[in-house]
């Protein structure tokens, strides 16, 4: 069965009965139809004095074509949890359109392990990508019109740095020049279009912690520079609060459920390269108010996400996460280990012993961060016990426990062991999180300390233009923002091919960028799309909608 008919055969609890099971009376949901809500914000607040549940983080080796599973394991392991008496919640990121009508398929989780409506979920959702699209677009729009008027500002049209946004793969839109067609338009200038999830909009809503820290992040954006290369904020051009207005629904997190019933938040969704890459803060920390266990992931491996969900999400909103899952699969150790992706259906104990070099760099990795570590071992049908066994070695030699967990193809009834093993874990209380660098460290050193301690690069070395812009950061005063670096997820170093455990590779910063609103700097490492494009023939293509309304070819 392929996700969407398992998806569509889950017998869904109507959603006030979800809100009912974590305590949320039926007057603070806001309900969108039988099966998704919004959580309040006004109950959210009433949540402050509550104590919190413990944090777990699902995470994962770097990502191959094979397909690892962190959506599907997040998701799995709070079914396990829950089947083992425990109250626990899922807190992950809303789908993009852009990749569900290109090649990656939906981010809903899959096989018996999902949360639902995924059709819903996969397209509009609740409207916060849109609502989002429409906050960055009016603050282009008032941009342009600022400057049509007079330019009271004297923003330097060259230098104007807040682009487009459309939740879209559209690489037409990626570099233009707007404002043709004469002087009624406007005055010229070379732009382009990111993808909504690109947006720094999108990476504000989800580390502002309430509606009025949003609306002052929505005002710290920088969206140019004037003549005398001072910044010009959002607040000059006078849009935050209209922005924050736009904006006010989606600030509130969604709730819908597992196929097992269980509670989950769907919320927000910032790319995980150019921004940090997890759920909104504020469903995190609701989600603490109202579970014992949360299980909440990160994008890509371990190096991109975890790396940025320490850094930036937990170091901002103050968060103490108890322990961390990486997610391994046998496909994915042997792909690392030099396998190409046509003959990943043969057994291949040595390739896994090879390509397991990548999962315990990223198991060392995370236990710089203070948090301790369990591996999940994604069951794919392919695997044999002689590769799980190789795994399971390989960990036990590392001092950490590699557990086989069957939950695509079971749901919560193949993922207890591992449910048994994270709720321990994380209530031995040995987690002492700590961020890898300080605030008050120069930014170029911030970009060294994550370069050399979770790439282990030997050098990183900076464009002439690049190092100036960081001093001008660190004139501005953004010197104690942490970094969000941009870099490919396929490998620890920035070339793509590189897998395994690469080290003393070197780290280029070919350009940064001041994320002033959101609260950290982008140095970014090679190519970075930040309007992805669709292959040769994209999903899309066979999406149909049915004659009796259901959707066809979703995944
Ligand atoms: P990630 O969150 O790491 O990007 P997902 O959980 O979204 O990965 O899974 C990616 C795809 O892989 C999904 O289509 C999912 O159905 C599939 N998948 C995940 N785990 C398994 C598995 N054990 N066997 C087969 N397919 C799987
Ligand atoms: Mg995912």
């Amino acid at each position: 069965m392929s996700d969407i008919e398992i998806a569509r055969a889950a017998s869904k609890l109507p959603i006030h009965e979800i809100g009912t099971k974590l305590g949320i009376g039926y007057e603070n949901l806001v309900p969108y139809g039988h099966d998704k809500a919004k959580i309040s914000a006004s109950f959210l607040a009433s949540l402050r004095d509550r104590p919190d549940g413990r944090l777990i983080l699902v995470t994962a080796i770097n990502p191959t074509p094979a397909g690892e599973g962190k959506t599907t394991t997040t998701v799995g392991l709070v079914d396990g949890l829950n089947r083992i008496g425990r109250r626990a919640l899922v807190c992950v990121r809303e789908p993009s359109l852009g990749p569900c009508f290109g090649i990656k398929g939906g981010a809903a989780g899959g096989g018996h392990a999902q949360v639902v409506p995924m059709e819903d979920i996969n397209l509009h959702f609740t409207g916060d990508f849109h609502a989002i699209t429409s906050a960055h677009n009016l603050l282009a729009a008032m941009i342009d019109n600022h400057i049509y008027w007079g330019n009271d500002e004297d923003i330097d049209t060259r230098r104007v740095t807040w682009r487009r946004v459309v939740d879209m793969n559209d690489r037409a839109l990626r570099q233009m020049v707007g404002a043709l067609g004469g002087a009624r338009n406007g005055f010229p200038r070379e732009t382009g279009f990111d993808i909504t999830v690109a947006s720094e909009v999108m990476a504000i809503l989800c580390l502002a912690s309430d509606p009025a820290d949003l609306e002052t992040r929505l005002g710290g954006i920088v969206v140019g520079y004037r003549r005398d290369k001072s910044p010009v904020f959002a607040r000059d051009i006078k849009a935050d609060g209209a922005m924050a207005v736009l904006l006010k629904d989606a600030m509130q997190p969604n709730l819908v459920q597992t196929l097992e019933n269980n509670p989950a938040l769907v919320h927000g969704g910032p790319f995980a390269n150019i921004a940090h890459g997890c759920n909104s803060v504020v469903a995190t920390k609701a989600a603490l108010k109202l579970a014992d266990y949360v299980v909440t992931e990160a994008g890509f491996g371990a190096d991109l996400g975890a790396e940025k969900f320490f850094n930036i999400k937990c170091r901002k909103a103050g968060l103490k996460p108890a322990a961390a899952v990486v997610v391994a699969t046998v496909r994915a150790l042997k792909m690392n280990g030099g396998i190409a992706k046509s003959d990943l259906a043969q057994e291949n104990v040595a390739a896994v012993v090879r390509g397991a070099v990548n999962l315990g760099r990223h198991v060392e990795n995370i236990r710089k961060f203070g948090v301790p570590v369990i591996v999940a071992i994604n069951h794919f049908t392919s695997d044999t016990p002689q590769e799980v066994a190789a795994v399971q070695a390989f960990a036990k030699e590392l001092g950490v426990e590699a557990i086989l967990c069957r939950h695509w193809a079971e749901g919560g009834a193949g993922i207890e062991e591992l449910a048994q093993k994270v709720a321990a874990l994380a209530d031995s209380g040995i987690a002492d999180f700590q961020p890898l660098y300080p605030d008050d460290m120069p930014l170029l050193e911030k970009i060294e300390a994550v370069a050399k301690g979770i790439y282990r690069a030997s050098m990183v070395t900076v464009d002439r233009t690049a190092a100036e812009q960081l001093a001008q950061f660190e004139a501005m005063g953004y010197g104690a923002l942490p970094v969000c670096i941009a870099k490919t997820q396929y490998s620890f170093s920035t070339d793509p091919a590189a897998l395994g455990a690469p080290e003393n590779h070197k780290v280029h910063v070919r350009e940064v960028r001041l994320s002033a609103g959101a609260g950290f700097v982008v140095a970014v490492t090679g190519d970075i799309m930040t309007m992805p494009g669709l292959p040769r023939v994209p999903a899309a293509e066979s999406i149909r909608l049915r004659q009796d309304g259901m959707i066809e070819g979703l995944f």
